[in-house]
């Protein structure tokens, strides 16, 4: 999967434009995603010295974008069109509903329930199944 993930608020705690400190589990999660192929992409407001130091602060900690902010390394980005990037998901602290912590959205995506145990992949069940489901 195509995962866009958002750094301040997400990663580490918000405190733009300096770097707030690391969301617990936040970076061994993506490396832990990164293990079983999934494809990250840093999807940040940040530009310029303060991207530089998001994409350091993730580097040195081992984790190293397939992409920043754009689709894919090559692509060249273009202002008159839309930055809209195409991922399969997005992580990011200002999703409706907010964060959730950084064991619950891995054990999400890559399908364990709560016991650990690999049930499936992510299913996205709607609001009304959700409100209407025996489980
Ligand atoms: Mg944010």
């Amino acid at each position: 999967m195509i995962i866009a993930v958002d750094f301040d608020g997400t990663l580490v705690e918000q405190k733009y434009p300096k770097v707030g400190k690391e969301i617990p589990f936040a970076i061994e999660t993506l490396k832990m995603l990164q293990a079983k192929q999934h494809r990250l992409i840093l999807w940040t407001y940040r530009a310029g010295d303060k991207l530089d130091e998001a994409v350091e602060f993730c580097k040195s900690r081992g984790v190293e974008f397939y992409a920043i902010n754009k689709n894919y390394p090559e692509e060249i980005f273009d202002e008159s069109i839309s930055r809209k990037i195409k991922a399969d998901m997005y992580i990011d602290d200002m999703n409706y509903g907010g964060l959730p912590d950084w064991g619950e959205i891995y054990a999400d995506i890559v399908g364990l329930d709560s016991n650990g145990v690999q049930v499936s992949q992510i299913k996205r069940k709607n609001g009304f199944a959700r409100l209407f489901s025996k489980d």
